[in-house]
């Protein structure tokens, strides 16, 4: 018995939870909302490593790839302009479909109490936004989780590391990398907790807001789908038509490592065969070897496409009113701060928690979504692999470099 419970997967555990907290919640809503420490507890230790992943994942991918950023830089500065286009209009797709759909209304979440931060409630305007964006101190932004004052400072500290040589870089990029690699295995260990998060998470919510919950929860996940199916026919179809990929022998190049990221909700687990099948349709190395690892950056679509939608989704649940004026601010927000996702399982939570604080947005959305979060990260992870990929074959033909194999030349 002891052993059946142990190899179940935590997906599994996940599972079990959703259930379990729905019905506590439903049976005894008293007890349900009662249980509500228990998912803040899992908040606080997502919310406590939104600093160092942020700071990792941007540190690492500006200054990671050796002294790539000068060297290929006119491939360096294309990547960005297509990869900055291209999550914008995912980040839009994601906000349109939020707004028709609603999924998020008519759940009782709790208006967040006044959070203290400077963004919070309804007062964020752009100007606001850009003075708040620099601070005084990178502690004191540390210390008061501040997504997009952790983003400038860190693409500062990236950028200026490019410039460094030697041991000293070395040095420096050894410890990032070090810290990353921890915060990841935080991030595991945080997880083992989350059903117990979950769990508590819906009981709380159900006991405040009944059954109907478990309704916006499905809306939500059917949302991103629909959402991602779009974006991948508005975006990503008439990029391939105007950089003309042979999308036949790019999707079955594609397949496997999608497959990968599908069931592992790591785009990282995909990405060493995504390299090798880019490489295989006529995708240069030096281009793939660029594009695809700092796509994982600044390319991910389908989380960036899920962070507008559950920022907004999250808003909703609480009965609190966007406009559409601050929605907008919201995006450009997420237009930064996406940027920091790293290609693990979940890491998109992370950031969420980030950027609901900054918004005066309720916390506990994340420890409700968390309950489905497993079927929508299948999804996003699979549309970011698909997305990075597929940016590579963008790039090399933008280069004028594309050489697809004579029998791919034929079928293309
Ligand atoms: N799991 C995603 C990935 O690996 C990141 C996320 O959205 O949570 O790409």
């Amino acid at each position: 018995m002891w052993d059946f419970l142990r190899k179940r997967s935590l997906t599994q555990w996940i599972v079990v939870s959703l259930f379990v907290g729905v019905s506590i919640g439903y049976f005894d809503p008293e007890l349900g909302k009662s249980l509500k420490p228990f998912s803040d507890v899992f908040i606080r230790m997502i919310q406590s490593i939104v600093g160092p992943i942020l700071f990792g994942t941007l540190v690492m991918g500006i200054a990671g790839h050796g002294d790539d950023l000068k060297r290929v830089g006119r491939l360096a500065l294309r990547s960005l302009i297509y990869f900055e286009i291209v999550t914008t209009v995912a980040l839009f797709v994601g906000l349109l479909a939020v707004n028709l759909m609603k999924p998020g209304i008519g759940i009782a979440l709790d208006k967040p109490a006044a959070t203290g931060q400077q963004l919070a409630g309804n007062q964020a305007t752009f100007g606001a936004l850009l003075q708040h964006m620099v601070p005084k101190s990178f502690f004191e932004a540390l210390a008061n989780g501040e997504v997009l004052q952790i983003v400038f400072w860190s693409v500062l500290f990236g950028a200026a590391l490019t410039m460094v040589k030697g041991k000293p870089k070395e040095a420096m990029l050894g410890f990032v990398e070090g810290v990353t690699e921890t915060i990841f295995k935080f991030v595991g260990i945080a997880m083992k907790y989350a059903p117990i998060g979950v769990a508590a998470a819906l009981a709380a919510t159900v006991g405040a807001s009944g059954i109907k919950v478990l309704q916006n929860l499905g809306m939500l996940v059917l949302t991103l789908y629909g959402a991602l199916i779009v974006f991948a026919l508005v975006a990503l179809y008439p990029v391939c038509l105007i950089a003309r990929v042979p999308i036949r022998r790019f999707l079955k190049a594609v397949k496997e490592p999608a497959l990968i990221a599908f069931s592992t909700t790591s785009s990282e687990a995909g990405l060493p065969l995504a390299m090798q099948q880019m490489e295989s349709i006529g995708v240069p190395r030096r281009i793939v070897a660029f594009v695809m690892p700092t796509g994982y950056s600044f390319n991910m679509d389908g989380t960036t496409l899920y962070l507008s939608l559950a920022s907004v989704f999250a808003a909703q649940a609480a009965g609190i009113d966007m406009p559409f004026g601050q929605q907008l601010i919201m995006v450009f927000t997420l237009m930064l701060t996406s940027k920091g996702v790293a290609g693990v399982p979940r890491a998109s939570l992370v950031i969420l928690s980030g950027t609901l604080a900054t918004f005066g947005l309720p916390l506990e959305a994340i420890a409700v979504i968390l309950g489905v979060d497993v079927f929508m990260d299948m999804a996003r992870t699979t549309m970011n692999l698909v997305g990075n990929a597929l940016a590579s074959v963008v790039m090399a033909r933008w280069e004028g470099e594309f050489n697809p194999p004579p029998e791919a030349r034929a079928a293309a």
